[in-house]
């Protein structure tokens, strides 16, 4: 079963951490932040095929 992680930027440190979306209380370990950006994961509208 494949675990569901999604990366978060906190807004204070701008780090880039990576959480279990079942995690409740987010919390940043650098400086203690409750506010996260959640990053979008980007998605290339054209791949290139061989
Ligand atoms: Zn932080």
């Amino acid at each position: 079963m494949e675990e569901k992680k999604v990366e978060y930027r906190c807004w204070n440190c701008k780090k880039i951490l990576t959480f279990d979306v079942s995690t409740i209380g987010l919390i940043c370990p650098y400086c203690g932040s409750r506010i996260f950006y959640k990053i979008r994961p980007s998605m290339p509208r054209h791949v290139k095929a061989k």
